[in-house]
């Protein structure tokens, strides 16, 4: 065998896209251009104290005192296992809720950490009912953890996470909580819940590029994590190391090397919503989705979400019969630059999902897709 020669390849020029699928969503200049800035250590005392203040901007995100609030390095399916394999040990029954795709990465979270999953399983496009997660704990009395998506992402349900984790405490059980679409977007309030895990992604409402997975966990939580008979089979993802790394107050020891210039970015991100305000941040994306809505509901396209339970950033509606999914996918991104999502799982094929998350949710990206829409429609009208 010859050594390949170097590929003549150039540097690489993305096409500029309005981004208006389940994730990732725009991401402003003024956070690119925070994570263009000079590159320094991780333990540098500059990034450490950058690093606190991503923590204190992340407990205003999740609305939380929680301590044990910070970015994992690894997208939203990372905080995820984060969650589980720290909280799930082997035997433990774990109630999962299941309404879409991202319930069902759950259960298999729950197997793999050697857990036993309980599945409640809500029809797709649907909020998960919370009579039946009542139902499932009275049958299952030892089970230590209500696992649910908020946001199912999949659909475009919102779940009233209130409701299920006052079932959680009712039956002593820890709860996770699954906020990567919600965070930002709609109110979710960590504290005035009684949420003990929660983690989310940083692509999604809070606008920045993929990558990162905000957590936080409650002091019941580490309780848990500490009480552990079995260590955590995770090495990487094991809070008992992490902690070292995130909370070593003035003293961190190396545990992996932070993605230094993604964090410049988050941080740029949350100190966007905290200049917006986070009650502003939630009033916008429902103003968006109520001004797409009468757009989608004019082009003859329904909601397959009942209006109640709808997410304002993540719009699933029925794809007409005469359309053809993938080809009018490809039209919108040749001749419109515009990128939407199409279903997953179970409604693959059958729907379209319009995000309007982040800095996607604005009158302009509106206009564009209701425009673009119409075109590739233009033909039925
Ligand atoms: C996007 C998403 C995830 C996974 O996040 P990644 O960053 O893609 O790993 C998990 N849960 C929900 C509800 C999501 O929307």
């Amino acid at each position: 065998m010859s050594n390949p020669a170097a590929p003549a390849i150039p540097p690489f020029q993305p096409p500029r896209r309005a981004l208006m699928g389940p994730g990732p969503s725009d991401v402003p200049e003024r956070i690119l251009a925070a994570m263009a800035r000079p590159t320094i250590g991780h333990l540098d005392p500059a990034f450490t104290d950058m690093m606190e203040q991503v923590k204190t901007l992340l407990r205003y995100a999740f609305q939380t005192g929680n301590k044990l609030t910070f970015p994992v390095s690894g997208p939203g399916s990372v905080g995820m296992e984060t969650c589980f394999v720290n909280l799930v040990e082997p035997g433990d029954q774990v109630i999962v809720c299941v309404n879409g795709v991202f319930g069902g990465r759950m259960v298999e979270n729950v197997r793999r950490c050697g857990g036993v999953p309980i599945v409640v399983e809500s029809a797709w496009g649907r909020a998960v009912d919370v009579d039946q997660v009542a139902t499932a704990f009275a049958a299952t009395p030892d089970a230590k953890i209500l696992a649910f998506v908020h946001a199912e992402t999949s659909t475009g349900a919102q779940s009233d996470a209130a409701a299920l984790a006052e079932v959680a405490r009712r039956h002593g059980a820890l709860t996770i909580m699954d906020c990567v679409t919600s965070l930002a977007g709609t109110p979710v309030l960590v504290d005035a819940w009684g949420i003990d895990a929660a983690y989310s992604g940083s692509q999604k409402c809070l606008s920045c590029t993929p990558g990162l997975s905000p957590v936080t966990f409650s002091e019941a939580a580490i309780d848990k994590v500490r009480a552990r008979g079995t260590p955590v089979q995770s090495w990487f993802m094991d809070l008992n190391l992490v902690l070292g790394y995130w909370s070593g107050e003035g003293k961190r020891t190396y545990h992996h090397t932070a993605p230094i210039n993604p964090l410049y970015g988050l941080h740029e991100a949350l100190v966007m919503l905290a200049e917006e305000g986070i009650e502003n941040a939630w009033a916008r994306h429902r103003a968006m989705h109520e001004a797409l809505k009468d757009g989608l509901e004019k082009l003859g396209l329904e909601f397959i979400v009942p209006a109640a339970e709808r997410l304002p950033q993540l719009n699933s509606v029925a794809l007409p019969a005469d359309i053809d999914d993938a080809a009018a996918r490809a039209r919108l991104l040749a001749e419109f630059n515009l990128e939407i999502g199409a279903g997953l799982g179970a409604l693959a094929g059958g729907i379209w999902r319009i995000g309007l998350m982040g800095a996607s949710a604005r009158p302009e990206n509106v206009d564009v897709c209701l425009k673009a829409l119409a075109g590739v429609m233009g033909s039925r009208e």
